[in-house]
């Protein structure tokens, strides 16, 4: 939390503007095969089976958690640990690629699960977006909706049930930025509510009322106390709750911080990589509500099975599975456990205890038999409607004698009888073909599928709230019987498999995606003067046989021609492309650009929108697979410009270079050698992108050319960037001061300082008018100290402070012009801002 500033902006309107990218399928994302546990996991599986208690983490962003807490509870305390991240880190900068807003949602939650995979916790959300830095907790409830929110978090509570909750801020303000505050107010605000039935009752037609034992805070004592624990100097615990979480577990070779740090090493797209720790690192829990104690988290709390009605029989069958497992010969087990699900099956399964105990006993019966089960698919997507041929196969490596009884396919297919014995070490495949139902839902995230609100996405389900995931669009059952006659049922979530001729095996989830994919090229088409363009729309078919019109809709006074086109794609993977000429209306204008599909085969209804395919491909992740709406937006902006060539030194990436050529400039991208060797004076101007001094340690070793270049009449546009040692001392041709200063309310009034400025008057007249519809914020990491020599001919604030100067700075050097600016272009460019738009082009045109 204490580098949390980095995951802190993003824009409202913003955040379903999905670049479409068309991305085939070259994917080679890491999905978690269906591993079967080693013994030491699954000695540490079969003790924690005999543990029933749990614990919720609650705090406001993916990495605000400890994992050193989590990975203790889980692994040394053996309870069921989860962390509820109210968001899901929308609003932050991505140091790994170029997913804003949603998209980069999309990819912290497969962090933060990836993370949860690591140190053996679960995750949950609520609605809430993040939507950028938010100074006070006021702030940040209005704009998610306090009931909306408090009802996710009683819901989470509820349906997890834990006996502890702990925040990881104080509500009290100190943990800075204003949804971490909001985080621990909601927390103790669910504390008081889940147990009551006359809160939010509607959900009662799921869940019970709990009221969890005590609420406790994970205090932090000094800088540094945050995520990866403890290490350093040592609070002073005395008369406190305390725990050590640098404790040492031997059967995992590692103790819970360097577990951690491996868990919190996963949220790449934050850049925290971080380092283990080693050594006894104790963290103080502050009580704020419920029974206090200054013994243990768990004090008072019934940690067996007694705790289930009927559950003890469970538990000494289960002490005594844990008591005779041997690593040589976990087959010996078997017995034991199948005894433990038989008695298992018999307690009400809607109690929420046993649900889990069951998942993770067949886990732990899976493990000592070594048996394998996978579901995988011949292909990688299929389409609503369409077949896709499936293969479950087991593996048994014990001697036990295990028979698969059935198979179950997914969508009701009628269940496949089997009945074969499952031999040691024999595998037994069964071929089965899936029809997916026309109506089945394309893959996408389930709180993407409809357009959110302000604060808050829009989710019905109420099921599904809470959830991190969707549940995997193909799923396989198999029945397997023991001779016993008990029937142990397996799912496996259907996934497809390749080989990668440097990586190895992999795998993918399937996915059912939409009969065509409609692609963009651009999230906004802007139109700086009344000359026409050409919209190029890529159609590639995800079937056979695709027929059916495509349509253009655009917004009353725009023109698009021609209307409508036929699409005929024979086959599977076919492709082509549609250019449809569309001419803006005389004056300024904004809005959405729609396609539609009426797909003449596939019943589909007449003017239905069509969706694009995006994927999300990182390593350390599983492929994500997007259907986004196949949407844009039309902006006409009343523009002038001057200079025609660009040099743009790209950061960790952002999309002004796009911007810019959308209004007409040729934009060039500045490698590492053209900044050594490029003739720059062939530049109008040169704009290095955000964050580019931070990740490009050319630009350090290269500042003096890129000043020369000013002095001998360039214009340098230098975006924000952070303050550390990666910034050249001559950052400007003057001295300035970085800061974390930052203007996050986005109607933030802009004061005009010197109307007669060029820059804001040459080619474009800058008025008031040119800062309405700014997405998400100001700007950021003004400079907060500067040179005289510099102009500031912009100021703004935040309400309630003082204003900032340092957003634009500018000043002569040589024959040229040096500008600095902390305002967020990045996020207003690609929105179609017009007013930055024009601001923009002024800058670059400042030489001219
Ligand atoms: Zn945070």
């Amino acid at each position: 939390m204490n580098k949390h500033s980095l995951n802190s902006t993003l824009s409202l309107t913003a955040i379903f503007l999905f670049a479409l990218f068309f991305i085939l399928p070259s994917s080679t994302a890491a999905q978690p095969p269906p591993a079967v546990m080693n013994a030491a996991e699954t000695e540490q599986a079969l003790k924690k089976l005999t543990v029933l208690g749990s614990a919720l983490f609650v705090a406001a962003h993916p990495d605000d958690e400890n994992t050193s807490m989590l990975a203790y509870l889980s692994g040394e305390r053996l309870v069921r640990a989860a962390y509820l991240s109210v968001t899901r880190g929308d609003g932050g900068q991505n140091l790994i690629g170029t997913e804003q807003g949603a998209l980069l949602g999309v990819v912290r939650t497969q962090e933060l699960l990836a993370a949860r995979r690591i140190d053996g916790a679960e995750q949950f959300f609520t609605r809430a977006i993040d939507f950028g830095f938010s100074k006070s907790p006021e702030e940040a409830l209005r704009i998610w909706g306090h009931d909306a929110v408090l009802a996710d978090v009683v819901w989470v509570v509820r349906r997890f049930r834990p006996d502890v909750i702990i925040t990881r801020f104080p509500s009290t303000g100190e943990g800075g930025h204003g949804h971490h505050t909001a985080s621990a107010i909601l927390a103790a605000e669910a504390f008081a509510a889940a147990g009551d039935a006359s809160r939010f009752p509607e959900q009662l037609k799921y869940v019970r009322p709990w009221q969890p034992k005590r609420l406790l805070w994970n205090s932090f004592f000094r800088r540094g106390a945050g995520g990866g624990g403890g290490g350093g100097d040592q609070p002073s615990t005395s008369g406190l709750l305390s725990v050590d979480l640098g404790a040492y577990n031997s059967l995992l070779g590692k103790s819970y911080t360097e577990i951690a740090a491996n868990s919190r090493s996963m949220h790449k797209s934050q850049g925290f990589g971080s380092a283990e720790r080693r050594g006894t690192a104790i963290n103080p829990l502050q009580h704020l509500a419920g029974d206090a104690t200054a013994r243990d988290i768990f004090d008072g709390v019934d940690l067996s099975w007694r705790r289930v009605p009927g559950g003890e029989a469970v538990g000494t069958i289960l002490g005594e599975a844990h008591r005779a497992y041997r690593p040589a010969n976990p087959q010996a087990t078997l017995p034991l456990l199948v005894r433990a699900h038989a008695a298992m099956v018999k307690l009400p399964a809607d109690d929420p205890w046993v649900a889990g105990k069951r998942r993770e006993l067949l886990e732990v019966i899976r493990a000592c038999a070594g048996l394998w089960v996978e579901a995988v698919s011949t292909e990688a997507t299929t389409t609503p409607g369409g077949e896709v041929r499936v293969t479950t196969t087991l593996v048994n490596r014990s001697d036990y004698p295990f028979r698969i009884e059935s198979i179950m396919p997914p969508f009701g297919t009628s269940p496949q009888t089997v009945n074969a014995d499952l031999k040691n070490n024999q595998p037994l495949s069964t071929p089965l073909t899936v029809r997916v139902p026309a109506s089945a839902v394309v893959s996408q995230p389930y709180w993407l599928r409809s357009a959110p609100g302000k604060g808050t996405y829009a989710v019905t389900d109420q099921q599904l709230i809470g959830t991190p995931e969707n549940a995997p669009d193909l799923q396989a059952t198999i029945n397997v019987l023991t001779p016993e006659g008990e029937r142990l049922v397996f799912t496996a979530p259907v996934m497809y498999r390749w080989t990668d001729r440097v990586r190895g095996e992999l795998y993918r989830p399937f996915t059912v995606i939409s009969p065509i994919a409609v692609n963009l090229e651009e999230k906004t088409y802007v139109f700086p003067d009344r000359q026409p363009k050409q919209v190029r729309v890529v159609v590639r078919s995800n079937a056979s046989d695709v027929a059916g019109t495509l349509r253009l809709r655009a917004p009353a006074g725009w023109r698009v021609s021609p209307e409508s086109m036929p699409l005929a794609l024979k086959s599977r993977d076919e492709e082509m492309s549609a250019a449809f000429t569309v001419t803006p209306p005389p004056d300024s204008s904004i809005g959405p650009l729609a396609i539609e599909f009426d797909n003449m085969n596939g019943g589909g209804v007449s003017g239905s929108p069509a969706r694009g395919v995006m994927r999300i491909d990182y390593d350390h992740i599983p492929l994500q697979t997007l259907l986004p709406l196949a949407e844009s937006k039309l902006l006409r902006l009343d523009l002038q410009k001057k200079g025609e060539r660009i040099g743009y030194v790209m950061g960790p990436g952002d999309e002004i270079p796009d911007a810019l050529r959308q209004v007409g400039y040729t934009v060039t991208l500045l490698s590492d050698q053209d900044l050594d060797n490029a003739n720059l004076s062939a530049f109008d101007a040169i704009i290095t992108g955000v964050r580019a001094y931070n990740t490009r340690a050319r630009l350090r070793q290269q500042q003096t050319r890129l000043l020369d270049y000013v002095a001998a009449g360039g214009t340098l546009i230098v975006q924000y960037n952070t303050s550390d040692e990666s910034l050249p001392g001559n950052l400007g041709p003057y001295p300035f001061r970085l800061s974390r200063d930052r203007v996050t309310v986005e109607e933030a009034p802009v004061t005009i300082l010197t109307p007669d400025h060029p820059l804001l008057n040459t080619p474009n007249k800058i008025t008031a008018a040119d800062f309405d519809g700014w997405v998400q914020e100001r700007g950021l990491y003004f400079p907060n100290g500067f040179d005289e020599r510099y102009q500031t001919p912009l100021a703004t604030n935040d309400p309630g402070e003082a204003p900032l100067r340092g957003g634009l700075l500018v000043a002569r050097h040589g024959k040229g012009t040096y500008i600095y600016t902390g305002y967020a272009w990045f996020r207003q460019l690609p929105a179609g801002v017009s007013g930055a738009y024009r601001l923009f082009v002024n800058m670059i045109s400042a030489g001219k």
